[in-house]
C-alpha cells in the first residue's frame, strides 16, 4: 500500500486534530493554516489525487464538503470559505495523497487565490473547443 503523511494520520501513527471522520473519509486541522480553521478533508483509500480517486468517494465527497464547509463556516463565524484541491506538483501539490482544502474566509484577511490573464483574439473559442472534444 502506497504511504503518505494523511496515512499515517489515518491509522494514529502521527497526531492531528481529527474533526470528522467516517468510513471513507477523515477530515483534520491543516497544521499550517490559510486562515484559522482551514480543514483537509482527505478520501482514506489511497489516491494520488482526484483522478485516481474511486467513484463511491467521488460521489460522496460533494456532500460532505457541504456539511463539513458549513460546520467550518459557522464555528469559525467566517463570512465566505474556498475549497480548493491542489493535483499534481505543477498544480502546488506538496502532499501526493488526494486531499480538499476547506478555507474559511474573512473579512480583508489578505489571502488572495490567483489572478487572471486575458486570453489572446480568437484563443478562448480554441480551448473551448478543445475541452468539448475530450468530453
Ligand atoms: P497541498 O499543497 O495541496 O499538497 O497541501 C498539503 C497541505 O498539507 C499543506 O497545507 C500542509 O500544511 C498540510 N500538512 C502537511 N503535513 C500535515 C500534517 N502532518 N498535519 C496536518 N496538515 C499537514
Amino acid at each position: 500500500m502506497t504511504e503518505s503523511v494523511f496515512s499515517k494520520i489515518i491509522k494514529r501513527e502521527i497526531p492531528a486534530e481529527i474533526v470528522y471522520e467516517d468510513e471513507d473519509f477523515i477530515a483534520f486541522l491543516d497544521i499550517n493554516p490559510i486562515n484559522i480553521g482551514h480543514t483537509l478533508l482527505v478520501p482514506k483509500k489511497f489516491s494520488t489525487d482526484l483522478f485516481e480517486m474511486n467513484t463511491n468517494d467521488l460521489e460522496k465527497v460533494g456532500l460532505l464538503l457541504k456539511i463539513l464547509g458549513e460546520s467550518i463556516k459557522k464555528s469559525m463565524g467566517a463570512k465566505g470559505l474556498n475549497i480548493a484541491m491542489n493535483n499534481g506538483k505543477v498544480a502546488g501539490q506538496e502532499v501526493p495523497h488526494a486531499h480538499f482544502h476547506l478555507v474559511p474566509r474573512f473579512e480583508n484577511d489578505g489571502y488572495k487565490l490567483w489572478s487572471g490573464k486575458p486570453y489572446k483574439k480568437d484563443e478562448m473559442k480554441e480551448v473551448a473547443n478543445k475541452i468539448r472534444g475530450e468530453i
